[in-house]
Formats: structure tokens, C-alpha cells, sequence
């Protein structure tokens, strides 16, 4: 007998973590995470191990397989100190999903296609119970950018878009041509700091382009221009946010 009901048809097995309290909030945000352990058992172990204080949802494996370690009612931690849209408590609103990917510590390999059918799976099913917005459809390096850069900028955004999964444009191209760098101030950057903080990122508007406005920059790009996450915003960089929150205030 599981420790629990899994809350979805396509879990194929019930590994019981400790780690998970009450619920502050309503649930409306799926944060995507990857493992960034070698081994995807050992990654398993630590969000099952009560002195790790981590845990998640739900854990896709390389396969494919769906495996649930949290009762969804329940809150899991797996977003740590996070904000998004000035919300801080992440955990108490979102579902964490886990992708078993050794990540950028240990050559950070591609993205299975099994794997990502069953994301792609596993969103449609939560995302059509609990109602959760597309641009609530967010990585954890979204929502902590200073600390996280999971599930990266090989994860196919773009795919997930296609399953309408997520808020997605097609990233505007990368030419040459002037581009905000760190170090800089101006005007211009408090107006690009300005764009990023409406979109949810959490980051200050002083006009500096500084060490924490690069990392909004690489995460924003990890996320929604992954061609080139380096934290300059460049005119593709820009361009695509500005299409982005042209999308969102349309679908409003
Ligand atoms: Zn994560």
C-alpha cells in the first residue's frame, strides 16, 4: 500500500517524503526544478531524507516514469527563499516538479524526449485541475536567480510551449548592435530593471546594472532566450521581454 493517493492518473509510483508542512495559500504556480545530482536515486534519497529539509511533488525521471513524494494539498519544499511577483512563500503556492538531470555541475546533459513527454504530461494534468496560468509556469532560477540556475537553459521552454504549457514567444533574434552591459547606469537600465520587476522578477530599480541584475538577466534568458544566457541584455534580450509582457497583458 502507498503512504498516500497519488493525485495523478500518471504517477507510476508513491515514494513518501517527509518533508512538507501545511499550506499557506491557494495553488497556482508550477516551479520546475532539475535534480543537479549525478545519480537520480541519490537525488531521490535526499528528498526523502528528513535532515535535508528538501522535497518536491513530483520527480520525473529519465524514462519517463512519474514518481510523487508529496500529496499535492500539502506544501513541499523545494523552491527555498524565492519570490515571484513580490510573493516570497513559493512553496505555499506552487507544485514543485523535479527532472532528473544531473545538471550544469556534472555536464549537464540533454533533456531526455521521454522525460519531457511526461512533464509535458504531468503540467497538462495539474495544470487543468488546479488552473494554474500559463506565465505561472515558471524554473526555479526564475524564481531565486541569485541561487538557482535550474532547470537551465537546455530545458525545451519552447516544447512545452507548443503543448501550451507555459507562457512562450518565439525569442526575438540575436544581432549585433548596442546592448546594456554590467557596470552600466542609466536610464535605460532602470527601464529594463522596471520591465523585469513587472514581469516577476524580484530585482531593485536603482539604474546600476549590477551583480544581482545580471543574474535576473541570465535567468530571464535561461528561461525565454536560451541561446545565449550570459546576463547582457542585448537588443534580443529586450525585445523579447517586451513581447512577452505584450503577450501576457493580451491574454489578460
Ligand atoms: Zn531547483
Amino acid at each position: 500500500m502507498p503512504a498516500f493517493s497519488p493525485d495523478s492518473g500518471l504517477v507510476t509510483r508513491v515514494v513518501a517524503s517527509p518533508n512538507h508542512d501545511a499550506r499557506a495559500a491557494r495553488v497556482d504556480m508550477i516551479v520546475l526544478h532539475y535534480t543537479g545530482m549525478a545519480r537520480a536515486e541519490d537525488a531521490l534519497a535526499r528528498l526523502c531524507d528528513p535532515q535535508s529539509k528538501v522535497s518536491c511533488h513530483y520527480l520525473v525521471l529519465d524514462d519517463g516514469q512519474i514518481w510523487q513524494l508529496v500529496p499535492e494539498e500539502r506544501r513541499a519544499w523545494h523552491a527555498g527563499v524565492s519570490s515571484w511577483q513580490g510573493e516570497t512563500d513559493i512553496n505555499s503556492c506552487s507544485i514543485g516538479i523535479e527532472i532528473a538531470n544531473p545538471g550544469h555541475d556534472f555536464g549537464y546533459p540533454d533533456f531526455a524526449k521521454d522525460q519531457i513527454d511526461a512533464v509535458i504530461a504531468l503540467g497538462r494534468d495539474v495544470i487543468a485541475r488546479r488552473k494554474i496560468p500559463p506565465p505561472r509556469v515558471l524554473a526555479h532560477s526564475d524564481v531565486a536567480p541569485a541561487r538557482k540556475s535550474d532547470p537551465g537553459e537546455k530545458f525545451p521552454w519552447h516544447r512545452l510551449g507548443a503543448a501550451g504549457i507555459g507562457l512562450w514567444v518565439a525569442p526575438s533574434q540575436i544581432v549585433p548592435g548596442p546592448e546594456l552591459d554590467p557596470g552600466d547606469h542609466s536610464e535605460i537600465v532602470a527601464r529594463l530593471q522596471q520591465a523585469l520587476a513587472e514581469f516577476g522578477y524580484a530585482v531593485a530599480v536603482t539604474g546600476s546594472y549590477d551583480d544581482a541584475t545580471r543574474g535576473v538577466v541570465t535567468a530571464f534568458q535561461r528561461h525565454f532566450r536560451p541561446a545565449r544566457a550570459d546576463g547582457i541584455a542585448d537588443h534580443s534580450t529586450i525585445e523579447t521581454l517586451r513581447r512577452l509582457l505584450a503577450a501576457r497583458r493580451s491574454a489578460e
